[in-house]
């Protein structure tokens, strides 16, 4: 009998009793490989001395308090910290307690930002069919996820879904790829003119797509050109990078890789790295000061905002990535990670595309490589019997399906701790290729 609702309501999962480093175990004795970091999430691995020391000094010292009458020393600090490793101009950083209340939080920036600017007509928010901001009525309208949609359209406020950017599957053939980022960044500029850019408040994208697809970067200057267009059209951009910022990628900031910087960037996952629910929304001088010299505040509030041990956890895991030099450790890692992936996995035609950067992964699935890619029907319900072998084979891999005409296809997303070593990348390697060949056999 269990009393709490899990993620399946008709199964109980087991339970979690230790960790240390990229391994689990649980209660029953079992031990898994978290290859996946949860969902993106633990950076450092499991059982880190240094974080697990400074939420305790935190502790010691005060829990909580309201951010209506305090600061706090780790709040303040983390922001600093944030501010120093981003580019000019990002400089102002609100703390929130996970990735869908710093998407809410940078949407009503937005918003506010344009009213405080004297342009309240400046409501529409345009993000990509195949994309997930999380799972708050205003995230999950922002999102193009449909399956996560779907009960819930009554309920979410109206937003413009272009198309993505994911040249594996939405290239046309022999299109090259400066062709098609120019085809994909066009649509931004073909709904902002159909809106009316009068009317258009920010345009919403993921650095690197992470939940919905596993794991795909845009191709060479799409993000150059929806920069531009943006400009063009007086229109924010906030990049929502709570999965794939925070060193994720081997850059502190997706974004980097792009050779643009947002207006507002929402982080989560990796800031606290698991060890307390933390997220953050980071934005430029131009969007603080309109509302500082404004109104004096901005209209939002959270009970948890800032939490002083979510700040302080937050904290060590940033300054623990910095002394480590763990951002060098993802792109040597990543580099192996990605190699040792495609060289075994080669072999298998139903591995239709390897895709990433730094850490972060994603393994497609299709019928046959050899024979169109094309993705399996969804009632086989592919990425999940996956990832249910591999968690019996002891391995933790993140499970995904596609999102525009509501699936198209299954893909896995691989996430290590940037600790992980070239050992324990060829173990999470060869029970992934055991788990795929057992799955296949299974389905066939
Ligand atoms: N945005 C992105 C890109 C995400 O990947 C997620 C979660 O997977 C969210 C937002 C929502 O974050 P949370 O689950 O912490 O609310």
């Amino acid at each position: 009998m269990t009393y709490l609702f899990h993620r399946s309501l008709n199964n109980t999962p087991p339970a979690i009793v230790g960790g240390l480093g990229i391994n689990l175990w649980d209660s029953a004795g079992n031990t898994y490989i978290d290859a996946s970091g949860g969902a993106a999430v633990s950076c450092l691995g499991h059982g880190h001395p240094a974080v697990i020391a400074a939420i305790k000094k935190q502790v010691d010292e005060i829990a909580y308090a309201h951010t209506g009458f305090f600061t706090s020393e780790p709040a303040e600090k983390l922001a600093a910290n944030l501010v120093q490793s981003a580019p000019n101009g990002l400089n102002h950083v609100l703390l929130v307690s996970g990735g869908s209340e710093a998407v809410e939080a940078a949407i009503k920036m937005a918003r506010q930002y344009y009213i405080e600017k004297g342009y309240p007509q400046r409501y529409n928010i345009i993000a990509r069919k195949q994309s997930y901001h999380g799972n708050t009525l205003g995230a999950l309208a922002t999102g193009g996820n449909i399956p996560r949609r779907e009960n819930f359209l009554p309920l979410l406020i109206q937003t413009h879904h272009i198309d993505p950017c994911f040249y594996f599957r939405y290239s046309y053939d022999q299109e090259d790829e400066a062709c098609y980022a120019e085809r994909a960044a066009r649509s931004l500029e073909n709904k902002i003119l159909e809106l009316g850019p009068e009317t258009v408040m920010a345009f919403v994208a993921e650095t690197v797509v992470g939940a919905t697809s596993g794991a795909v970067p845009a191709v060479l200057d799409y993000f150059k050109k929806i920069r531009e267009i943006c400009d063009r059209y007086g229109i924010l951009l906030i990049l929502d990078e709570v999965m794939c910022g925070m060193g994720r990628t081997g850059y502190q900031w997706a974004f980097e890789a792009e050779g643009i910087q947002p207006d507002i960037c929402t982080i989560a996952k990796g800031l606290g790295g698991g060890y307390q629910p933390i997220g953050a929304v980071i934005a430029t001088d131009e969007i603080y000061d309109a509302m500082k010299l404004g109104s004096g505040s901005f209209q939002h509030g959270h009970t948890y905002m800032a939490h002083p041990t979510a700040a302080a956890a937050a904290l060590a895991v940033q300054e623990t990535i910095q002394r480590e030099n763990l951002l060098s450790a993802v792109k040597e890692r990543g580099d192996y990670f990605a190699q040792m992936l495609r060289n075994s996995l080669e072999d298998l035609d139903c591995v239709g595309d390897i895709r990433g950067r730094g850490l972060l992964w994603g393994v497609e699935l299709v019928q046959n490589k050899k024979d169109g890619n094309r993705p399996f029907s969804p009632s086989v319900n592919l990425a999940t019997k996956l990832k249910k072998t591999a968690f019996k084979n002891g391995l933790i891999i993140y499970p995904n399906s596609g999102t525009i005409n509501g699936r198209d296809g299954d893909h896995i997303l691989l996430a290590p701790p940037f600790i992980i070593s070239h050992n324990e990348i060829d173990n999470v390697i060869a029970i992934l290729k055991n788990s795929i060949k057992e799955t296949m056999m299974d389905i066939d």
